[in-house]
């Protein structure tokens, strides 16, 4: 994957070169999203291939649920123009898997990574290499975190029929010692607690529900089909109430839109209603691909927004430095408030670190 990617835990050594006649079409919705099977020779990035402290692993390329600010859907755009360079796909067939603004086909266009169990037992051992090397010593990979659902969500709608993810976790719940960490928006996560909590059982587990806002309408404007609020935090107490160690990731917090104290403090409420065991909060960061989709979501929804987005990051990909540091000590003061573990946040772990720019974001 190129720099960007380098550093959020995806790797466009997923997404072997595709041939048409190797796409057989899975299924197809009366919209006209189509799930297409892709076998990959490798399911498991490792820190190595993506330059964080990481391992990651998405069962799925490209999302149903069409977050405006998501980042990862150049990754789809990659696969498509590289089966297109590679003469694999027809001038039609690409402008197909593309979209007319080259940023639609991530949510039209699933690719389904069929036969990654077998992909997963060889990366496995590859990964209990890394973390115990043939000499004996420690490894500083030796208890890297493996995240699922960096790049795209694990239990999106297509989850329900082809269970890549339940899956991957069965096979996880056999290791011990493992460090599994889970993201998601989908309810249907409650479905695999059984699972879950076998995997915790022999291996340190979190799951994150995701989540930006309790206001309905407003997540309605920012993501397109995403799951309401409202039933995300009942998978969340569903987890909970399966002992499942599992809490509310808030990311991105959108300046200017969801960074008040009144809207981050109604979260926190919803999450200790919820049994959550902690929440973790994270400004937006302003990729090249969600530039493309976000901006003009906002000039639309946001008007009087835009231009200070673009302001504010103008020098840097992350929000500027005095912002994420308010942002920080707001997040702080409501972990303090409702009990929760106080911490540096969600993107001081599964993110990347980006050098803070001096641009200035009233919070
Ligand atoms: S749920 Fe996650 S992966 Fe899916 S579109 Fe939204 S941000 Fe992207």
């Amino acid at each position: 994957m190129h720099s960007n990617s380098e550093q959020i835990g995806l790797h466009l050594s997923d997404y072997p070169a595709m041939r048409p006649s190797a796409l057989p079409v899975l299924d197809e919705r009366l919209r006209g999203t189509r799930f297409v099977s892709l076998t990959p020779k490798s399911i498991l990035n490792s820190p190595q291939q993506t330059g964080v402290d990481f391992w990651s692993l998405n069962p799925y390329v490209g999302c149903e649920f069409g977050c405006s600010y998501c980042y990862a859907r150049y990754a789809h755009r990659y696969v498509v123009e590289r089966a297109r360079d590679a003469g694999k796909l027809s001038d039609s067939e690409f402008q197909d898997f593309r979209g007319p603004h080259g940023w639609e086909a991530f949510e039209r266009r699933i690719f389904v990574k069929e036969g990654l169990l077998a992909a997963l037992e060889r990366d496995l051992q590859r990964y209990f290499r890394s973390a115990r090397p043939p000499d004996g010593s420690p490894s500083p990979l030796g208890t890297a975190p493996l995240v699922i659902g960096t790049a795209t969500d694990p239990y999106q709608p297509a989850e329900r029929r082809f269970r890549l993810t339940r899956r991957v976790l069965e096979r996880l719940a056999r290791c011990e010692g493992l460090n599994v960490g889970l993201i998601t928006k989908s309810p249907l996560v409650a479905r695999d607690r059984d699972v879950l909590r076998r995997l915790q059982d022999a291996n340190d587990l979190e799951v994150y529900v995701s989540l930006i806002s309790v206001d309905a309408g407003l997540i309605r404007k920012i993501e397109a089909r995403s799951p309401v609020p409202g039933v995300r935090l009942r998978a969340l107490k569903r987890l909970t109430d399966a002992g499942v160690r599992a809490g509310l990731i808030v990311a991105p917090v959108l300046p200017g839109i969801t960074d008040d104290v009144a809207h981050l403090e109604a979260l926190f409420q919803a999450a200790r209603e919820a049994g959550a065991r902690f929440v973790h909060a994270g400004a937006l960061r302003l990729y090249p691909a969600v530039r493309d989709r976000f901006l003009p979501l906002l000039r639309e929804q946001f008007p009087g927004l835009e231009q200070r987005y673009r302001r504010a990051y103008a020098r840097s990909l992350g929000a500027p430095r005095q912002y994420a540091a308010a942002l920080r000590q707001r997040v702080q003061r409501l972990q303090q408030k409702y009990g929760f573990p106080v911490n540096e946040g969600m993107q001081d772990r599964y993110e990347r670190r980006l050098p803070a720019s001096q641009g200035e974001l009233a919070l």
